[in-house]
């Protein structure tokens, strides 16, 4: 049997992956076991910013994995103090709560929210509201799937926790219309990602700000694909000039090299934790530590924040430049870019098939959008490659379809 149908035998079919098995990664590239090169433009939906096998982050892993990896928060290590130092340094916040996966991150912000509404802001015992946006992606636990609003996350898995309260993305007057004395929190992606890469119209994030501060709600950004240089800023909460009063790190905060999360707030948030009240077995271990600590060194020592916003805004401008009668918008921040296509000519999925076949790696999001989100390590030349690829495709199929090239209005 093939690898593909062992893994279809005894793996549940929970991801529906493209028909390749990769073998080996390097920077921006990945091998197949046919030895076939492609280019990755999706990093694992941003897992790995870094690129794949980074020099500086496998000596890291070997490093600390041959002294000490694991030995739970029962002790304390010599890793945890200094990764934690630069993760406050970097984000501005007094403390973090480390964890491992995305889910598990959102879900201390929705317990720190909770807790400080009930103790700090006074909402009566069991009451708490957490505002969320239509749209959003925060995890695949049974609480965060409650609050989603995507039939395809939720189907089969009631009763959802109670608690959570949709509001339309983008639109802030809605949060304002929907705060209660019970609110304690609004929980929003600054640019939702596997909604398609939505963004949301520019001063958002500064209403939601102002409301926040204006009927005393702690305003949690997640910011675990969109965060460490995703979008052209170390956050993307930057773009706006603002600072959230909680922030959920995770995916390239592993440096592509195993789950590491976080959530960061300051004192007043974060001291309502005390011991008994959360944890996690592997959370803040001495090997995620040490990586989570170098990953965030060589965003800096590389520049990918500013890499990340030229090249992204040369990817755009030369995606946009492609002028397809299928394409209805190219949009995102940095490099992190979602193409839409017009369901009734081609679905995206079809896009991603014929340019995994031209070795150029991605994945569709929400059935009409083809997402762009490389490693922050790529060059210009690769970007090229990538977009002549496309270009090479939608040409294909526009001729397969009959169509002709329109002049954009
Ligand atoms: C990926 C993602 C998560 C969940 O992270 P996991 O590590 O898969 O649990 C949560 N929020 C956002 C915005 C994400 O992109």
């Amino acid at each position: 049997m093939s690898v593909i149908q062992t893994e279809t035998a005894r793996c549940a079919h929970n991801y529906h992956p493209l028909p390749i098995v990769l073998t080996r990664g390097e920077g921006v590239w990945l091998w197949d076991d046919q030895g076939r090169r492609y280019l990755d433009m999706m990093s694992a939906y941003s897992a790995v910013s870094h690129g794949h096998s980074h020099p500086r982050l496998v000596a890291a892993l070997c490093g600390q994995a041959s002294r000490l990896a694991i030995v739970s928060r029962a002790f304390h290590s010599d890793a945890l103090a200094p990764f934690l130092e630069k993760l406050c340094t970097v984000s501005g916040f007094d403390m973090a709560l480390p964890m491992n996966t995305g889910a598990e991150a959102v879900e201390t912000a929705i317990k720190a929210a909770r807790r400080w509404g009930y103790r700090v802001k006074g909402i009566p015992d069991g009451a708490a509201e957490i505002i969320v946006a239509d749209g959003n992606f925060h995890g695949r636990t049974t609480t965060i799937v409650g609050f989603s609003s995507d039939a395809e996350y939720r189907d089969g898995f009631g009763p959802f926790t109670p608690g959570f309260n949709i509001v339309p993305f983008g639109d802030a007057a809605a949060v304002e219309a929907a705060i209660t004395p019970d609110t304690c929190a609004v929980l929003v992606e600054p640019i939702q990602g596997e909604a398609g890469i939505r963004v949301p119209p520019a001063g958002w994030l500064k209403d939601l700000r102002r409301i926040c501060d204006r009927h005393d709600v702690l305003l949690i950004l997640d910011e675990i694909q969109s965060g460490l240089g995703r979008t052209g800023k170390i956050f993307c909460f930057e773009h706006e000039g603002i600072r959230p009063d909680g922030l959920v790190l995770g995916k390239a905060l592993g440096g592509g090299m195993m789950p590491v999360s976080a959530f960061l707030a300051d004192r007043e948030v974060m001291g309502l934790f005390d011991p008994g009240s959360h944890g996690s077995t592997f959370g803040g271990n001495p090997l995620a530590a040490a990586v989570a600590l170098e990953a965030l060194n060589v965003i800096e020592d590389e520049g990918l924040v500013a890499k990340s916003a030229e090249l992204g805004a040369y990817m755009a401008d030369r995606l946009r430049g492609l002028r397809s009668p299928m394409i209805t918008e190219v949009r995102g921040r940095g490099l992190w870019i979602g193409v839409e296509f017009d369901p009734r000519c081609v679905p995206a999925r079809a896009i991603c098939e014929r340019l995994m076949e031209r070795g150029i790696l991605t994945k569709e999001t929400h059935r009409t959008v083809v997402r762009f989100a490389p490693p922050l390590v790529i060059e210009s030349g690769h970007v090229d490659i990538a977009v002549d690829a496309l270009r090479d495709i939608l040409d294909d199929v526009e001729a397969e379809l009959g169509l002709s090239l329109v002049e954009p209005a």
